[in-house]
């Protein structure tokens, strides 16, 4: 793993660009909030985006057409705490235990591999990653990882 110190917002606005196409061509829309403050953290960058882009991938697949995914990027002193949330289906209790499992999928075509990838990249990180799910409402990742420096 190559570890160095990059810019979080960086890395939500480069998988923002990556999914801009298919979120449009779905009729989504990706609303980002971002912080405030120069979020840096000790990653391996492409990891992060990986990470990232799982769950928004993950999030517009779920979605019916014109669906919205609100990502958040927000700090303190200690860490940092990235949200993304989607206004899909939501995940039925039962499932919700599975999905960081690998080879669980509901889709057709899937692997169900996407999840368990983020959590062991998450775990690399010494961050967290956990899942909020409503049905009929949506779904919504909480990620956070320690920052690189004690920001003041
Ligand atoms: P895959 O995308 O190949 O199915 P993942 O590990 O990425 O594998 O996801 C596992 C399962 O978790 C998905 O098949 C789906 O059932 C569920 N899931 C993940 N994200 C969402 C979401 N945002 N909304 C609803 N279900 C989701
Ligand atoms: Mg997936």
């Amino acid at each position: 793993i190559d570890f160095r110190v990059h810019s979080l917002h960086e890395c939500m606005l480069k998988v923002i660009a990556l999914m801009e196409s298919e979120a449009t061509r779905c009729g989504h829309q990706i609303y980002y909030k971002e912080s405030m403050d120069a979020v840096l953290i000790l990653m391996d960058q492409d990891k992060i985006i990986q990470l990232l882009l799982n769950i928004v991938k993950n999030a517009c697949e779920a979605m019916q057409e014109n669906g919205v995914v609100h990502m958040q990027l927000t700090c303190d002193e200690k860490q940092v705490t990235v949200i993304i949330a989607d206004n899909g289906p939501g995940i039925p209790s039962e499932q919700l235990e599975k999905i960081f499992h690998p080879f669980f999928t509901t889709k057709a075509a899937g692997t169900g591999l996407g999840l368990s990838i983020c959590y062991k990249i998450v775990q690399d990180h010494q961050g967290t990653l956990e899942v909020e799910s409503e049905l009929g409402t949506g779904t919504r990742f909480i990620i956070t990882f320690p920052l690189a420096y004690e920001q003041s």
